[in-house]
Parts: structure tokens; sequence; C-alpha cells
């Protein structure tokens, strides 16, 4: 599988990067040893890069595969992200990440800011702050920011100490905040301009593009200045896919229809209508009628970040 390197990092990583939220407890709940499972399957398939969150609830699915895997694969580049504030805050997130995977140097660290705007640098300065101090230190090797927002990517662009930016990007724009998906292209390739690595996320729009999965990561890795697009991924079937497809492979018809995603995101009865949902989605999929949380399917990405912050546990993704 083809390999770039993330701007002017150094870091080189393979096209196809392994995306490690939706198997967590978060998501589809896969126990750590099964998930594991399928990233050492993908690591000893070629892939070599990991996206991550302190939120997402993961490590211990990505240290099971670490773990089991000769010399803990200490070349793997492993990515992740924390919605920490402060410098303290973030200070923790980083040594929660070094000892949950066993890393003495956490490869990229981002500050996690989905829906945030572009006034998370200065919102989010002493939190931003400490990942410089970390990578000065030896502690991260890069620092960056992961976010929806078009603004942020061209913040981003300007902004000296990042290294890199995970901007949402997908054939169809959905998701995107403060712009359209052309503006995120434009701001993309600012920021390559810039010296940024970037790689992408949500290609398949939550699973909303794979009748034509081809055809979307075609779109993704045509951008110029993406390095590489990060791919949740829960069952060997699309593993299969994936690798075919950045392999340059034909992807079987049979394996095709069996990888179809059939994720759906269910409120349940006892839902109170508090609005904690509403908050945190990045993507405006979530209001609250007549005293309950109503999902717009056409908004919503299918991330899950609303269920973890539901008091009521009425959020389910399955
Ligand atoms: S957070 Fe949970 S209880 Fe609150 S409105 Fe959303 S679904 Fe309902
Ligand atoms: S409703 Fe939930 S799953 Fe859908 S985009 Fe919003 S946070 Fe993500």
């Amino acid at each position: 599988m083809q390999k770039r390197t993330l701007g002017r990092t150094g870091i080189e990583v393979t096209e196809l990067c392994f995306g490690v939220l939706p198997m967590g407890p978060n998501q589809m709940g896969l126990a750590p040893e099964e998930g594991g499972r399928l990233i050492k399957k993908a690591i000893e398939r070629g892939v070599n890069f990991l996206d991550t969150a302190q939120s997402y609830r993961t490590y211990p699915h990505i240290r099971a595969a670490l773990d089991a895997l000769p010399d803990k694969r200490k070349d793997i580049v492993i990515s992740t992200k924390s919605a920490a504030k402060t410098y303290e805050e973030m200070s923790e997130a980083v040594e929660e990440a070094r000892l949950a995977l066993d890393r003495d140097v956490i490869d990229i660290f981002l500050l996690h800011a989905a829906r945030v705007d572009s006034s998370v640098f200065e919102e989010r300065k002493g939190a931003y702050e400490c990942l410089l101090d970390m990578k000065s230190k030896g502690i991260v090797r890069a620092v960056g920011i992961s976010t929806h927002s078009v603004d942020v990517v061209r913040k981003a662009a300007e902004v000296e100490g990042i290294d890199i930016v995970f901007p949402l990007i997908n054939r169809v724009g959905m998701g995107i905040l403060h712009g359209t998906r052309d503006d995120m292209v434009v701001a993309i390739k600012k920021a390559a301009a810039a010296g940024k690595g970037l790689f992408a996320m949500k290609a398949l729009a939550g699973g909303n593009l794979l009748t034509d999965i081809e055809g979307a990561f075609a779109y993704v890795r045509g951008i110029e200045g993406i390095s590489s697009v990060a791919v949740g991924m829960v069952n060997e079937e699309e593993l299969e896919v994936n690798l075919a497809i950045f392999n340059g492979e034909p992807v079987p018809e049979s394996l095709k229809s069996r990888a179809v995603n059939t994720k759906k995101l269910i409120i349940q009865a006892f839902c109170v209508g508090c609005g904690k949902c509403v908050e945190t989605c990045p993507n405006m999929a979530m209001e609250v009628v007549d005293g309950k949380a109503r999902n717009d399917k056409s908004k919503c990405i299918l991330c899950g970040y609303c269920a973890p912050v539901c008091p009521q546990f009425a959020i389910r993704l399955v």
C-alpha cells in the first residue's frame, strides 16, 4: 500500500488509516480482544496508521493488537486527540494515552475540536500550549487539530505550531461546518501549501456513501494535500473491501454487499429531552421536539458522539 509523509513531520503513513472509533463503546462495543484482532490483521496486511481519541475509549483495543505483534510494533503510527481545554487536562490526557498505549512517545496528538469555530486556539490556549511543550520535550512527535469546520482548517494553516490537520471531507459535503465542500477543499490546499500534514475523516459520510464506496474514496484521495484517509472498520469484510480499494485491486461484488453498513441511531423512549445530545452533536442533527430527542438523518454522520453524553443512556448506535 502506498505511503506518504505527513507534511513536514517526517511521519510516513499508509494511505489507509484504521479509524478505531466505531469498534469502541460509543458505537459497536466490541471487546478489546475482538477489536484488537481486527486491528492486528490490518497491521499484518500493511496498514501502519491508527486514529483514535481519548473519548473513544479504544486504547485497550489498540493495546490488545500491538501487544500481540512482534516487538509491539513500535513503528505503527498512532494519532490520538483530546477535548481537553486547559494545560493540566491536556497533560493528563497525554499521560493517559502513554500509559494505556504503552508508548513513551505519542506520534500525533491533536486538539479534538469537531464542532468549535476558529477561536479554538484562543479558547483552548492552555491545552494547545501543553501539546507544544510535550513536543519540545519529545513526548509527542507532531501536534495538530481535528475539525469539521472550514474556518478552523483555514486558521490552522496560519498557526505556525500546527503540524497536522485532520479535516472532515466527503464527496457530498455532509457534516462540513462553516462552508461548502468546495470551500473545504480550498482550505485543505491552503493548509497543505503551508506545510501541514493532512489526513481526512468521514470520506463515506458516516456510511451514507457506501453504495458508491470506490467513488467516495476516489474523491477524497484525489484532493491535493490529503495524505491518508481514516476509515472506521468493525469487521473483516469492511477491512478486506478497504484494503482492496487502497491497494488498487478490484473489490469482489459479494464482499462489497456484505460490507454494506447497516448502522443506525436509535433514541429510546425513555429519553427525557434534556438536550445534552443537541449541545454535543457537531452537525446539528439532533433537536428536542415535544420533550424528546429527534435525529435528522439527512445531517447525521453516525459519529456516535451523542451517545456517551446522554445521562439516560437513551441513544444507541446499532
Ligand atoms: S441526551 Fe439523552 S435524554 Fe437528553 S435529549 Fe438526548 S437522548 Fe434524550
Ligand atoms: S446525531 Fe449523534 S451520531 Fe449523528 S452526527 Fe450528531 S453526534 Fe453524530
